[in-house]
């Protein structure tokens, strides 16, 4: 699909289609600023400004959506939509058209009497999450997650499902994920991978006590800078800030931010999460150039400017570029001794083969953000099971902490020792999102099927990450991944790119192959 055809085509719907181009790129407009508000207030906002702050994002979020639902924007919708039937079904004006039509009518569906009552809820449960983590009562919190369980439910119902009302609140997130596919994941991925985890449970950990030695912040981000960069990251689009929960975010494929948190004492954080954001960012800054300011560079279901297709399909760049190659012993024999330059005292009497291992460490503990490759998911698919089950009634908000602690004895044979390191570890609940947990998994599934394809069809691709050539990688997950925007499903993208949808086998093959090596 070349930019030229896009353009032509567009020329050719004539000025029904440019005066909806012209409506919908308001909306995108819109809420790029409301995203560039909420940067600042992560990044640079004094503390002062929250109240302000969050009025102003709420302001243009609300203005966004009303131009989005309003009976102008439905009339334009209809009269381009007249002349769109010419074209293919896919091609990316018919696209649009379909996808805000879908949009529209979806919000239209949920009371704006509910709408506030989320939005007031946010406000208060956080603080409240906030104080019951701090203070390890989650009686605190109980009753703001029993309100957010609630009007997740309301939500569902405005949405609509056909089987699950935890369908319709993922559909938001992963569109055409549902309770029944994720079982079928789910279990493919427990047995794939629980022999592994316990296998390695029994075998000895490598050491890894010099990552915690003391790491000045500046270098740190000089030397991950540098790989991201090599990565692709276009820095005259792009800039890496600090911050306490690191995000990547955009105003167009123009601007695309990426945050970082440092740990002066703790190597892995700032290293492997700028590499992880990186990858978020090369997919936003790669959407093709005509889908600027379009639907198809914007979340209208989610009121959020975004460029790539769902979350689960994001995830998977930023775990491709962590892990795939952020992680691998390819890239640590190019880039160590880079490493170890910059940091000769801290590192000097660290082998590149005991440094690959410390990253590597697999150690199953209580914490999701900080659990290793192995791990991860089954953090993530506790999560999307106790979720799923409030949401259909089968679980209650007093009996969550006890189920929560069963399945992590379960899964991961780890005993929790209070809600703070459990059920209260989270801030997803308290910002009323649910049914968003299992885009990681997805993520990191999707990750494994493109790396795996990308590196059989094309030598040429493995070849040049021997050399640091990141270009081949880059420009392969480009044609396939990042140009098409939210123009194609993520299924339709990974059936397109690799021959079929989501995919377990190429994840476990990856995680089994390299685990079982790493501690043979
Ligand atoms: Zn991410």
């Amino acid at each position: 699909m070349t930019l030229m055809t896009s353009v032509l085509v567009s020329a050719n719907l004539g000025k029904n289609h440019a005066a909806f181009s012209a409506r919908m790129a308001q909306v995108n407009d819109l809420l790029s600023a409301s995203s560039l508000l909420t940067w600042d207030s992560r990044t640079m906002m004094p503390p002062g400004a929250v109240v302000c702050r969050g009025h102003q994002t709420a302001t243009l979020t609300m203005l966004a959506r009303e131009i989005l639902v309003s009976d102008e924007t439905l009339r334009l919708l209809d009269a381009s939509e007249a002349d769109a039937h010419m074209l293919a079904e896919d091609a990316p004006e018919r696209r649009a058209l379909q996808q805000t039509r879908e949009a529209i009518a979806m919000h239209r569906r949920i009371p704006a009497a509910l709408q506030k009552e989320r939005a007031e809820l946010r406000s208060t449960a956080q603080a409240a999450w906030i104080q019951a983590r701090a203070e390890d009562r989650y009686a605190l919190f109980a009753p703001y997650l029993e309100k957010t369980v609630e009007l997740a439910r309301q939500l569902a119902e405005a949405i609509g499902y056909s089987e699950h009302p935890y369908d319709a609140l993922m559909s938001l997130f992963e569109p055409g994920e549902t309770v029944a596919t994720l079982q079928l994941l789910f279990a493919e991925l427990r047995a794939g991978l629980l022999p592994v985890v316990r296998a390695i449970a029994e075998k000895p950990a490598p050491p890894s006590d010099f990552l915690r030695r003391d790491y000045p912040e500046l270098l740190q981000e000089k030397f991950a800078i540098e790989i991201a960069k090599k990565f692709g990251y276009d820095l005259t689009r792009g800039r890496l800030d600090a911050t306490v929960h690191p995000f990547e975010i955009s105003f167009t494929r123009d601007d695309v931010r990426i945050t970082t948190r440092y740990s002066r004492n703790y190597l892995p954080a700032s290293l492997f999460g700028v590499l992880h954001e990186t990858g978020h960012a090369l997919y936003e800054q790669g959407v093709d150039p005509a889908y600027t300011r379009t639907p198809l560079a914007t979340d209208l279901p989610g009121l959020y400017a975004v460029g790539g297709v769902s979350f689960g399909a994001h995830e998977s760049q930023s775990r491709l570029w962590e892990n795939h190659v952020g992680r691998s012993r390819t890239f640590w024999a190019l880039h160590y001794p880079a490493l170890r330059q910059t940091f000769p005292d801290q590192l000097s009497d660290v082998s590149e083969e005991a440094f690959y291992r410390a990253i590597n460490r697999v150690q199953p503990g209580l914490i999701r953000v900080e659990a290793d490759e192995l791990t991860y998911d089954f953090h993530v698919m506790m999560r999307t099971e106790l979720e799923s089950d409030l949401i259909a009634g089968k679980l209650s908000v007093a009996e969550l902490p006890e189920a929560w602690n069963a399945l992590m004895k379960r899964d991961l044979g780890v005993v929790v020792p209070d809600n703070r390191r459990g059920v209260l570890q989270d801030i997803h609940w308290s910002s009323g999102q649910i049914g968003t947990f299992c885009n990681y998994t997805i993520g990191n599934v999707m990750a494994a099927q493109l790396y795996a394809q990308a590196t059989q069809e094309d030598a040429v691709i493995e070849q040049a990450l021997a050399t640091g050539d990141y270009q081949p990688l880059w420009q392969w997950l480009g044609d396939r991944i990042y140009q098409h925007g939210r123009r194609f499903s993520r299924d339709e993208l990974l059936i397109k790119a690799t021959g079929r949808k989501l995919d377990s086998a190429p994840y476990i093959a990856y995680l089994s192959n390299k685990y079982t090596s790493l501690y043979a």
